[in-house]
């Protein structure tokens, strides 16, 4: 094995649990510079462990073990059975089996979708050595077949294409249950593994709370939508894509759910005349895309943000819940909170703060990786 090695600093970082080393602290690169699985050690020569190399890429070494541990097909084994393990308590037969360096398998995505599971390997190193990941995978959760969504942006930094592949056969929509729920999915084309998996508690948390009318703004193929069609009278659903209310509409009948109504607009749009119209909801949920794609969009993005929630808190029934989400990884919590503040200001009602949301607890983040917590979300309720 070719070994890398490493300035005081990355070794102090690493040694703290952070599982990133950067190029600037990288001090010899490893000779033959191929990707795939390295050795690394200090300045002083004392060994750190191993890790994933990324010739190419900011991120060059990202750990796998702590000392001197070999890293063959029983310790990929291992480390999936053990991500498994840590999950056995999930009955939805859609969820995140192993979040990346969460789960100490920095840049691998494993979502199991019923008998199927979606893979996303996210760094020259661990594409390097997917053939031992993928044996592991077929050992350890013996899948009916297996797609590879590597069709994502990050994958660029790492200098590898997009691709989707697929190994087995893989319908063209695979049917899961999410508590109670059925929702077809389309592993090869939907959004991000093919649904929002990390959104999975909080869909049921609306669910508990909605009644009335509800609105599910940013709907996409409906996982809030169907959760709280089964105790709202009435599931208004608004998304800008055609394709996803159709997907919406089979998922409604699917689970004999008449009580959806389905509405293409802007979101923006819908909101400015839901109020020139005079309505009002029980539920509303606000689960828009990122909108700060990248540091120089951010003001523009909390200012997207802010309109739309003081308009939703609007359109609130006295004692009515907003769920309300920004997956955006460049809005911290905080800054997310100091713009519901400022909205709820605005908005000209009285509003309390009754939940602190994130990802469900199949996308856990590691304390060390701050920057990994990317989904903020909080229940607020109006009470007047
Ligand atoms: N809440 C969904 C996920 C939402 S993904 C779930 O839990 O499954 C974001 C969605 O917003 C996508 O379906 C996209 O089509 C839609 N979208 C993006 N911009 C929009 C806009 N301006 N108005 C309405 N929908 C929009």
């Amino acid at each position: 094995m070719s070994q890398a090695t490493v300035s005081g600093r990355g070794a102090a970082r690493w040694r703290r649990g952070h599982p990133w080393i950067y190029r600037s602290d990288v001090r010899v690169e490893p000779t033959g510079g191929a990707p795939g699985v390295v050795g690394v050690d200090d300045e002083r020569g004392a060994l750190l462990g191993s890790g994933l190399y990324s010739p190419t890429s900011e991120i060059r070494l990202r750990m796998l073990s702590r000392g001197d541990i070999a890293v063959d097909a029983e310790w990929w084994r291992d480390a999936i059975a053990g991500a498994a393990a840590r999950r056995a308590g999930i009955r939805a037969t859609a969820h995140r089996l192993v979040h990346s360096e969460a789960d100490g398998l920095p840049s691998l995505v494993i979502d199991r979708y019923g008998p199927f599971v979606s893979v996303q390997l996210l760094s020259a190193g661990l594409e390097a050595v997917r053939s031992a990941v993928l044996e592991a995978i077929e050992d350890v959760l013996a899948p009916t077949g297996i797609v590879l969504r590597n069709d994502v942006p990050v994958r660029d930094h790492e200098s590898l294409p997009r691709v989707v592949e697929t190994i087995g056969e893989i319908p063209e929509l695979v049917e899961v249950d999410s508590d109670g729920v059925r929702m077809l999915v389309d592993l090869r084309g939907g959004q991000k593994t093919g649904a929002f998996l990390d959104q999975r508690e909080n869909q049921w948390l609306a669910g508990e709370v909605a009644g009335g009318d509800a609105l599910d703004l940013f709907c996409y193929e409906g996982g809030f939508s169907l959760r709280m069609a089964s105790a709202a009278d009435r599931v208004v659903s608004v998304d800008q894509s055609a394709r996803a209310l159709s997907r919406l509409a089979e998922n409604a009948e699917l689970n004999a759910r008449g009580n959806i109504d389905a509405v293409q607009a802007n979101a923006f749009d819908f909101l400015r005349s839901a109020e020139t119209g005079g309505r009002s909801f029980r539920t509303i949920v606000l689960d828009p895309p990122a909108f700060a794609r990248n540091r120089r969009a951010l003001a523009r993005a909390m200012a997207g943000y802010k309109d739309l929630n003081l308009r939703a808190l609007r359109l609130l029934d006295p004692g009515g819940h907003l769920l309300t989400f920004s997956c955006s990884y460049h809005v911290s919590r905080q800054a997310f909170e100091d713009m519901l503040r400022e909205a709820a200001a605005d908005s000209g009602r009285r509003v309390v703060r009754v939940a602190t949301l994130g990802a469900g607890r199949d996308h856990p983040d590691l304390l060390a990786v701050p920057e990994s917590s990317y989904l903020k979300g909080t229940l607020l309720q109006a009470i007047e």
